[in-house]
């Protein structure tokens, strides 16, 4: 008899349902997308109830499509956009205002008034992170401040906090279970990935009643039971990570050293510390990469704001391309010392620079340069991105020994040939590219037993393609140079 994973991801714009088989193989898979709202410049929400039912009709029409009995279904496995932030009503499931988004600026001002060395110095040590807007802790405050009455229902227990994996557990069990995994704690602000608590010093900081925060779990453990009227069975949800985590998990990424990079709108990359937490001292960020049977592995995670999102600005912006995929094709005999450098800093610049006032550049325009160059340009400007990270992570003492990738942008097999001859690194691209969705159903399938360990899932994970580097060192640090230089450029115009 056939039996199967499932893996809800919830992302920033559409959810998705995947059905996995028990060797880990993506049989089919169905996604909707939602509702971004905005309701005021640098604000960013969505509405809880379409999270909810957009996952739920998804896992519903896979089911129905694919003519499968729920009880054969092990275990569900969920991954999700991190940091977004959602308070309800504990009795009524109520949500008290929309669910505020990682990307939502709306707290900068409380982050700017708070923040001094100390402040931030505590911060990092505790929880790996940097004093701002995009992680829960603020958001959660804001919500406590701004719905009228909801501090006072806080301080008499009403109400509950979650994380999108949180929210989602919270309905799929029907109000029964209010928890989350270490993975998605340590997004908060409020978790000390040291202690795996929540930490009162934060809690007494930003002003937060512990009564209102999930229980933390492994991220392979028992979350709890589907009602059994959503799905047609009472599943076990037996895995939970965040997305970038779950991306680490499900490219088998076990070892210390081993590294992930998504190329999707953004690239976050995410390098495997093993039971070190290292504490970065070029504004990487510290996080749990995942916690099995109560061991901890932690990553030093960059994250890159433009990836794809450049060749969206190429195709819907500059109108160069139809669509990103004809890249390929048109840059396929550019040579990569043209000259030219495209800086995507069109929304400041992230790790390692976390520049917010720097705006994106064209430099080293001639006569010659076609739409060609300037595609490439674009291309190139992920791969040297990427370089930049790679750089602050060896300051830090670290250098990945393996380079796996996923999201839309690693279809392009020149990107991923220049990102290995600028890295001078080996970049593996897996069989299965649902690596963030494999990621949740791996931690489901070790929680219910069919996969034994870590090493028979490592066992399972397959390269579709190896991209070695054949630039020589001298050709590779000419144009990082010339990169970096473009990079001081740009900064140095920045209008203050
Ligand atoms: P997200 O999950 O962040 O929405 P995806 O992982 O689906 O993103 O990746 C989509 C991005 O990849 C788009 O921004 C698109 O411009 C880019 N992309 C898709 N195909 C290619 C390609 N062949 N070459 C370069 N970029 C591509």
């Amino acid at each position: 008899m056939t039996h199967y994973l499932l893996a809800i991801d919830q992302g920033t714009t559409s959810s998705r349902a995947v059905l996995f088989n028990t060797d880990g193989k993506p049989l089919a898979s169905e996604s909707e997308t939602f509702s971004q709202h905005y309701p005021q410049n640098g604000w960013v929400e969505h509405d809880p109830n379409d999270l909810w039912q957009s996952v739920l009709r998804c896992c519903q029409k896979l089911i129905a499509k694919q003519n499968i009995d729920s009880k054969h279904i092990l275990a569900i496995g969920i991954t999700n956009q991190r940091e977004t932030t959602l308070v309800w009503e504990k009795n009524s499931g109520k949500p008290l205002y929309n669910a505020i988004v990682w990307q939502d600026r709306r707290t900068t001002p409380f982050c700017e008034a708070l923040i001094s060395d100390e402040i931030s110095q505590l911060i990092a040590d505790k929880t790996g992170l940097l004093l701002d807007p995009y992680f829960s802790a603020t958001k959660i405050r804001w919500i406590l401040d701004n719905v009228p009455g909801a501090r006072a229902q806080a301080e008499r227990g009403e109400l509950a906090f979650g994380t999108v994996d949180s929210y989602l557990l919270w309905h799929l069990t029907a109000g029964e279970m209010h928890r989350t995994d270490a993975t998605n704690a340590s997004r908060t602000m409020l978790f000390n990935i040291h202690s795996q608590q929540w930490d009162e010093d934060l809690l007494r900081l930003f002003d937060i009643p512990a009564s209102m925060l999930p229980e933390v779990l492994d991220s392979a453990a028992f979350f709890g039971k589907t009602d059994a009227q959503l799905l047609g069975a009472a599943i076990t949800i037996g895995g939970m990570a965040g997305d970038q985590q779950a991306a680490l998990f499900g490219h088998a990424c076990f070892q210390q050293g081993m590294a992930k990079s998504t190329y999707g709108t953004g690239c976050f990359l995410m390098l495997n510390t093993g039971e070190t937490a290292l504490k970065s001292h070029n504004r990487l960020l510290t996080t749990v990469a995942y916690r099995l049977n109560g061991k901890v592995t932690y990553a030093i995670e960059g994250s890159i704001f433009m990836a794809g999102a450049t060749m969206q600005w190429i195709v819907e912006g500059l109108k160069l391309l139809r669509h990103a995929g004809e890249s390929e094709a048109m840059v396929k005999d550019v040579p990569l010392d043209h000259g030219v450098f495209l800086v995507p800093s069109f929304t400041g610049l992230g790790a390692p620079y976390w520049d917010p006032n720097a705006r994106g550049a064209i430099l080293g325009l001639t006569r010659d340069s076609g739409i060609d160059t300037i595609v490439a340009a674009a291309l190139q400007s992920v791969g040297y991105q990427t370089k930049d990270l790679q750089k602050a992570m060896e300051k830090d003492g670290l250098r990945p020994t393996v380079l796996r990738v996923d999201g839309g942008m690693v279809k392009n097999n020149w990107v991923l040939s220049f990102l290995a001859d600028i890295l001078g690194a080996v970049v593996e691209r897996p069989e299965v590219t649902e690596t963030t969705s494999l990621g949740a159903a791996y931690l489901a399938g070790l929680q219910c037993g069919v996969f034994d360990s870590l090493e028979d899932l490592a066992q399972l994970w397959q390269c579709e393609r190896r991209f070695e580097p054949k630039l020589d060192a001298a050709a590779r640090n000419c144009l990082y140079a010339k990169w970096q230089h473009a990079v001081a450029q740009v900064r140095l115009q920045t209008p203050t």
